[in-house]
């Protein structure tokens, strides 16, 4: 119902002029909109996770309407200098992916290819190298595969409990049972990938196709490659696509990440985002110790000369933003409206 509301009154507002106004008024200009996306289905994985998974013809409609729009579309670095020097053109925006997937490569890459849009990847590294899916996701795609059903015994794969997969909430139950087994156990990324070879077994589900598909994978160095030759910026998001609370394991995360990074593009990444949006003002310390110049959240907002380096706002866009929506942010209404309501989006974080 409310929500109903507010796009009655985002239709009123566009007819009305009002996006025009704002896109063009010395507030945005000041401003600066990072877009946030992850991944881009290669089958069917909208469907299953429609807040982290993205049909791509929905963003090729997304970078028409940037196109269409006027919108200066910047690289991430130049577009933070320029806030600070006051030189930002009209309407700017950055784009960022975060994790660095497979489907990046296949479904994303190509279309910013086509519109001339620069983009910033944060890459973690870990199943980067390790070229399986990434295990706490694929467990939960395949229990998706199978929604509907209750198994009553799931001693095979090592639960104690039935495996209910008729609501998310219970197949989030199955995942975490997992997760915690695997953590308990101080299960490998190979032992990890064979519980979940396992489990599609138990579940019927051909794995290797999976596999062979790349679905829920991240590119491999090759493919980092290419699209840092192409002009694509790769940045940091933590080797485990973790942050641990003790400095030293922090610190660790960021490290390895870069040096995986490093190894593969020709420049030094600066910039980071936190995996899963999560911060605590204790990371702040740690990210200046290992000369981060700018660190990425999930917390909604344009970007002003005010905003804090480490505390860098987006729009994270989805499968379930409209068009309208979309265009609100672009704009900068949908960014004054969520202001007034003191009103924040949620994002579920997801745990790789
Ligand atoms: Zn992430």
């Amino acid at each position: 119902m409310l929500r109903n509301l507010k796009l009655a009154t985002l239709r009123v507002l566009k007819t009305a002029g009002v996006f025009n106004l704002v896109a063009d008024s010395p507030w945005r200009r000041n401003r600066l909109l990072v877009l946030c996306y992850h991944g881009m289905a290669l089958e069917d994985e909208h469907e299953w996770r429609p807040a982290l998974y993205m049909d791509p013809r929905r963003l090729q409609q997304r970078l028409e309407m940037l196109k269409r729009g006027g919108y200066s579309v910047l690289p991430l670095g130049e577009a933070l200098q320029r806030l600070q020097a006051g030189t930002l053109p009209s309407r700017s925006v950055a784009i960022t992916f975060d994790d660095g997937t497979y489907d990046f490569y296949r479904q994303a890459y190509p279309l910013l290819k086509q519109y001339g849009f620069p983009a910033t990847v944060y890459q973690t590294t870990y199943y980067m190298d390790y070229q399986r899916p990434v295990f706490s996701l694929i467990c939960s795609y395949m229990l998706w595969k199978r929604r509907g059903i209750v198994i009553p015994d799931g001693r095979r794969l090592g639960l104690t409990e039935p495996l209910d997969l008729r609501t998310e909430a219970g197949r989030h139950r199955v995942v975490l049972s997992l997760l915690g087994l695997a953590e308990r156990e101080g299960l490998t990324g190979r032992q990890r990938d064979e519980l979940a070879t396992e489990m599609a077994r138990f579940l019927k589900i051909d794995y290797e196709a999976l596999v062979a598909k790349r679905i829920l994978q991240l590119m491999n160095v090759q493919e980092l490659q290419e699209i840092s030759r192409a002009g694509v910026d790769v940045q940091l998001h933590t080797h485990r696509h973790r942050t641990p609370e003790d400095e030293d394991l922090f610190r660790r995360e960021i490290r390895d990440n870069r040096e995986r990074i490093q190894a593969v593009v020709s420049s030094t990444p600066v910039h980071f985002c936190y995996p899963s949006g999560v911060y605590r003002s204790k990371f702040f310390e740690w990210l200046a110790k290992e000369q981060i110049v700018s660190a990425t959240t999930c917390d909604s907002g344009l970007v002003s000369s005010h905003s804090r380096s480490l505390l860098i706002p987006r729009y994270i866009d989805n499968q379930f933003r409209t068009p309208l929506e979309f265009e609100s942010w672009l704009s900068g209404v949908g960014a004054l409206l969520v202001l007034r309501s003191a009103a924040t989006q949620k994002y579920v974080p997801i745990e790789t």
